[in-house]
């Protein structure tokens, strides 16, 4: 590689624990996100959270920091770097600059602490390093004697807030420039409320997510379609739809889908369906969701100025404290009540929504809907697989029969296809000459790399393709 090393502190053979480093010399590096391990990559216990997570790299070097986005699974172990001693900035754009102080929050309260007095203190602390960056603008981030290092975000359409990394990296003495993107997560076009992402016009090196580079999404319509159908089989039946969902971004992306069938529907179910989020952090989100108008897309513009409110709608109930999550559970299991419960976390590995799979999953009038990745080893995975055959899962140590229907909308996921991939990199003006894939399990990045080799070939681009896997610290 002509300019700066990259290293791989999580996310190169898994989907979670995003943290890539980009290593100019002994003394200077960049580090891109710093996420938490989730499901059989992470996760075995509270007790083990805090050793599982430490950060155990070097972090003397790392002039500067910059998150893509503010899933846990790209900046869940911030707390644990500042505790390693990372003194630096916390590049970022401005509505992950708002949102990030919430998910440390949350992930503080989880991982460390429930001293209040303790958390705020941490929290200044990371406000006051986050550095937001307009999209779009380059921001010189090093500029010494040996190296002159800047940034560029650019949206990436997979969470409000998401950006990938231009990086430009010169160094004085060899007088060579490199250009390597970092591409965060990748959302595919026509999400809700967020706009599709734009190729950069180039790059040398590029390290790319690999998700779903094995398979294709269904169509936006489709997925819509198929939303509804499930919801109105459960509702005819008397039962409800559980929804496990990231607190962030998918929860309010589907609130915004929601309300989109809501004000188109014919059928009387609507009418008085409930819609419940029974999570505060997603509540929180919700809010601060509203206020970062300025970045949602055309469409949900055009709803706004019909006089629609896409996140706050009539139906729309949330639930906020333990108590009331109790006897919210306990009121659907026993009264067949239709409602639609959104709640985390994603894949089912803890958090509210466990405690409604555990009453309702056993009964055929419920349907869960999963639509987002479920990783190996999840519970969310379990019931995916095993809920359509008439299997079961294990929650909270309990052995749960599938009985409820399950259903994936792949559509409604937050990252790209395979070919959503391969357009970002067929789309540049000039295409990069290394590959590196990271953020996908082992068999998917090397369907991945295959895919890209042979548009390689075809188009007469000359390009190497590494997996993240081969170079994992
Ligand atoms: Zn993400």
């Amino acid at each position: 590689m002509a300019s700066g090393q990259i290293e791989h502190h999580g996310a190169a053979k898994g989907v979670t624990g995003s943290c890539h480093r980009l290593r100019l010399d002994a003394i200077h590096s960049l580090l891109v996100d710093c996420g938490l391990f989730q499901g059989e990559e992470g996760e075995s216990g509270a007790d083990s959270t805090l050793e599982q997570h430490r950060v155990e790299f070097p972090v003397d070097d790392i002039q500067a920091m910059v998150v893509t986005h503010v899933h846990i699974d790209h900046v869940g172990r911030l707390p644990y770097l500042l505790a390693a001693g990372y003194r630096g900035p916390i590049y970022c754009s401005p509505p992950s600059a708002q949102l990030l102080p919430l998910v440390t929050e949350d992930a503080l309260k989880i991982g460390f602490t429930r001293d209040t007095r303790l958390i705020e203190r941490f929290l200044q602390v990371v406000r006051s390093r986050l550095r937001p960056v307009p999209y779009g603008q380059w921001h010189t981030v090093i500029d010494n004697a040996s190296h002159r290092l800047r940034i560029k975000l650019k949206r990436a359409g997979h969470i409000l807030g998401s950006a990938y990394v231009e990086v430009d990296h010169f160094e004085h003495r060899s007088g060579k420039q490199h250009r390597t993107v970092f591409s965060g997560d990748l959302g595919a076009p026509y999400s809700p409320l967020l706009p599709a992402p734009k190729s950069p016009y180039r790059a040398d090196t590029l390290v790319i997510e690999s998700t779903y580079g094995d398979r294709l999404h269904e169509e936006r319509t489709t997925r819509r379609q198929r939303l509804k159908i499930v919801i109105e089989k459960a509702l005819e039946n008397q039962g409800s739809v559980i929804i496990p969902a990231f607190s962030i971004g998918r929860t309010q992306e589907l609130l915004y889908e929601l309300e989109g069938l809501i004000h188109q529907a014919q059928s009387p179910l609507w009418k008085d369906l409930e819609i419940i989020v029974d999570s505060p952090l997603a509540a929180r989100f919700t809010e601060v969701y509203r206020k970062l108008k300025p970045w949602w897309d055309a469409e949900a513009h055009r709803r706004v100025r019909s006089g629609r409110h896409p996140l706050s709608f009539d139906s729309l109930y949330t639930v906020a404290s333990h108590k009331e999550h109790l006897q919210t559970v306990d009121y659907l299991a026993r009264t067949g009540r239709p409602a639609i419960v959104i709640a985390a976390s994603g894949m089912a590995t803890g958090g509210r929504v466990v405690n409604y799979l555990k009453r309702l999953l056993g009964d055929p009038k419920h349907a869960v809907v999963f639509v987002g990745y479920q990783a190996r080893g999840t519970a969310g995975r379990d019931i995916q697989r095993y809920g359509p055959i008439g299997g079961w899962v294990v929650l909270d140590g309990q052995r749960v029969d599938i009985r409820a229907s399950v259903t994936s909308l792949g559509g409604y996921s937050a990252h790209a296809d395979q070919s959503q991939l391969l357009n970002f990199i067929k789309r540049m003006r000039h295409p990069p000459s290394h590959i590196r894939l990271v953020h996908g399990e082992p068999d998917v990045q090397a369907i991945f790399k295959a895919r890209i080799e042979q548009w390689a070939s075809k188009d007469g681009c000359e390009v190497e393709v590494t997996l993240g896997a081969d170079q994992l610290l």
